[in-house]
């Protein structure tokens, strides 16, 4: 069989990677040296060559667009579906077991998935519950332990707190949330992962069936696998699996989430003959990209070292943009975005990184102004709205009355008289009975244990869950999401809100009935209905990405999210000390050598363009700070990069951005001694840098970029501006 398609573009240790015989693999390569290609390569390999059926293969990634991405791949280079196969997150892959073994897993079949949100309310609300201090409780700490714990595969039973009193009461807690989420059949996410690996503990001919059906496990990024991944991944292989993993531990990023940069180590420990392999030609980025970034990642300690190499071509050097305030940084941005289009490339081919989901409000807001369709990745996703929650949160209590967190949530809401009195009594009787919240109410109406009043207003609660539920197996999806919408009166709630917001709550609804209608399960998962499907997705997976997909868009997101990728023009910006490395990093060195993989991460995703972007002053989460520019600046050689002057290139890409079409926009010198790019005093607006001149003689105005006041447009022979 002539199978040279599978190893033609590829290099000779790529090569032998992909077509060695069945052994304990680990591919151990620097960003961009193809590791992921190789993966794929490899399962196409086994499929053709080895004879492997796609149903003995499991490949886990780290988003599912990565997932999706992967299995396209495959189909593609064998011209064959490969349905059987599994591909996924470990999370997905978790949720797939739990569905497919509720029972063996102790949980109802209607389970509900917590995301980290809803978690956090629900901890707080156990906390005031157990009357416990928000001040020396914060529910952010309680969720991180909890957290924490489950990662490292940790029961309240395994810990011992030694009476020590502070540990002791962090276990408890940990104890009542765990029976409250037990009562409720609710999953937080580090519990998926926790419970899929015990079903294979405590179900020996499970897990034996899935070990002899999963010969072949490939796992991608695997730098940032946590102790229960890997701990879950070493139980399915056994002793007849083989693992393939690719990885780099100087791109591990996940350390703050409980991901183990050892367990790289480890995996050599714990399979026997493992073969490592190294990859060390870069095809990704050009030599001037790869050595800024190969100088930066030096600065780490205790690497495993890597000789990154590229025989691609110099490039430009990569340049460094010293904005005078975010705005002035965005515009900048944009206005490169828009040179780079006038030279016939696509806009999905940019992207904006940043280290804060906080920083993409600016650039959206100048994205708009510019008309350049964007996409913005994670930050608020739509799922994530409130009244999305709302809606969804009426759903999931019509698939399982138990999930106290959407009892929580929609309880009086829209608002129908049901107090905050009447709440903490059902509270309180459904953890002195051990019940859910719906149960407890039940049996509170039965006992008329709250007065009349108060008992009318559940009893209406619970009518309008039953007339929900009324008839609903027989509609559509869609059909049930309306139904869900009149009958909770939530939309009419929504529509009394005032202006925009109202407007855009109504419309995010609408959205979310067409999501229902264009939902196709995965079918993979049997025995599920569709809303239970539409449920799960709504949490595991709808949140990636947003905007429209098909469009040809600029990619926005965190550096976090950008791992695995590549794009032709890279902007990475906000390299500011405090918050690039973040400031509660910077004093302690693991972190801030985590923060330093990240800015790695970053700079490795560009193929042929990086601009990093530092602004003097800068205004986020509502405050002003002047900062130093990131000390990761100050780390890459300086000679290899390359200072951009605010009065030359990006003066005139910030006028064209601005520039209407319809206003005439010249970039000379108006005659008024001013020029763009200048700095600039007001009386009353202070600070400012020029980003705009127009008009002659007493019409000529000039936009000026405040630090304080913003942007503004001032006629200037009124507005009486000093050159700084
Ligand atoms: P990261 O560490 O960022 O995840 P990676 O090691 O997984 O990177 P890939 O994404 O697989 O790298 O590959 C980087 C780029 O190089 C891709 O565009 C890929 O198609 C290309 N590439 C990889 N190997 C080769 C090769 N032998 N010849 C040509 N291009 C290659
Ligand atoms: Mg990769």
């Amino acid at each position: 069989m002539d199978v040279s398609y599978l190893l033609d573009s590829l290099n000779d240790a790529q090569r032998e990677a992909v077509s060695a015989p069945p052994a304990h693999r680990l591919v151990l390569a620097g960003a961009g040296s193809g590791k992921t290609r190789v993966l794929v390569h490899r399962i196409a390999w086994l499929i053709q060559v080895e004879h492997v059926s796609p149903y003995g293969v499991l490949a886990v990634t780290f988003t599912n667009k990565a997932a999706a991405e992967m299995r396209g791949r495959i189909e593609k280079i064998l011209g064959i579906p490969v349905g059987g196969m599994w591909v996924g997150t470990f999370h997905g892959l978790a949720h797939r077991l739990l569905r497919a073994h509720w029972k063996e897993a102790g949980l109802p079949q209607t389970f509900q998935i917590l995301d980290s949100d809803d978690q956090y309310r629900l901890i707080r609300r156990l906390l005031k519950a157990m009357e416990l201090d928000e001040e020396k409780w914060p529910a952010r700490q309680v969720q991180h332990f909890i957290n924490g714990r489950k990662d490292e595969g940790i029961r309240p039973a395994h810990i011992n707190h030694h009476e020590d009193l502070f540990l002791k009461q962090q276990v408890r807690i940990y104890e009542e949330y765990e029976a409250l989420c037990n009562r409720g059949g609710l999953v937080d996410f580090a519990e998926m992962l926790l419970r899929a690996h015990e079903i294979w503990l405590n179900h020996p001919d499970l897990l034996a069936h899935y070990q002899s059906r999963f010969q072949h496990i490939l796992v991608d990024e695997f730098q940032d696998t946590n102790t229960i991944q890997y701990a879950w991944l070493q139980l399915l292989a056994g002793k007849q699996s083989y693992l393939f993993v690719v990885g780099d531990d100087d791109q591990s990023i996940y350390g703050w989430r409980g991901a183990k940069i050892e367990n790289i180590h480890r995996f050599s420990k714990d399979f026997p003959a493992v073969e490592t392999v190294r990859l060390e030609q870069n095809y990704r980025s050009t030599a001037a990209i790869l050595a800024a970034a190969n100088g930066l990642i030096t600065h780490n300690e205790g690497r495993l070292g890597k000789n990154l190499w590229t025989d691609g071509e110099q490039g430009d050097p990569v340049q460094v943009y010293a904005a005078f305030n975010e705005y002035d940084e965005a515009i900048y941005v944009i206005g490169r975005i828009q040179a780079w289009l006038e030279q016939g490339n696509v806009r999905s081919d940019v992207a904006i990184l940043y280290r804060s989901n906080a920083q993409s409000r600016v650039f959206e807001e100048k994205l708009l102004q510019a008309g350049t369709p964007y996409r913005v990745y994670g930050g608020q996703r739509f799922f994530e709205r409130a009244e999305i929650k709302d809606a969804l949160a009426y759903l999931r209590l019509v698939a399982n009355d138990n999930d106290d967190a959407a009892f929580e949530r929609v309880v009086n809401h829209p608002p129908r008289g049901i107090g905050e009195r009447s709440v903490a009594t059902v509270r309180d009787y459904a953890r002195q009975h051990e019940v859910s919240l719906m149960q407890a109410v039940q049996s509170i109406i039965e006992n008329k244990i709250l007065n009349g009043r108060a008992c009318k207003a559940l009893t209406g609660f619970l009518n309008i869950l039953q007339q929900m539920k009324q008839g609903i197996d027989e509609l559509q999806l869609d059909e049930q999401m309306e139904h869900v919408l009149e009958i909770s009166r939530l939309r009419e709630h929504y529509g009394k809100e005032k202006g925009e917001k109202g407007q855009s709550r109504i419309e995010n609804l609408d959205e979310l009935i067409s999501a229902a209608r264009q939902f196709e399960p995965n079918e993979d998962i049997e025995g599920l209905t569709p809303l239970l499907a539409f449920l799960a997705y709504a949490v595991l997976e709808a949140g990636e990405g947003q905007g429209s997909a098909n469009e040809e868009c600029v990619q926005l997101m965190t550096l976090h999210s950008a791992k695995g990728l590549e794009f032709p023009l890279v902007f990475l910006c906000g390299l500011e000390d405090g918050l690039f490395p973040h400031r509660m990093s910077m004093d302690d060195p693991a972190r801030l050598e985590e923060e330093r993989r990240l800015c790695y991460v970053g700079m490795t995703r560009a193929c042929k363009v990086l601009i990093l972007c530092h602004a003097e002053r800068r205004r986020l989460h509502g405050m002003e700070s002047f900062s130093r520019p990131s000390q990761f600046l100050r780390e890459i050689p300086q000679d290899l990069l390359e200072n951009i002057r605010v009065q030359n290139k990006a003066a005139q890409y910030s006028a064209k951005v601005l520039a209407q079409p319809s206003i005439p926009f010249p970039l000379e010198d108006t005659g008024t001694g001013l020029r763009i790019g200048q700095g600039v005093h007001h009386e009353k607006f202070g600070e400012g840098v020029i980003l705009g001149l127009e008009g002659q003689g007493s019409h000529a105005r000039a936009q000026v970029n405040f630090a304080h006041a913003g942007a503004k447009w001032l006629v200037l022979s009124y507005a009486k501006l000093t050159p700084m």
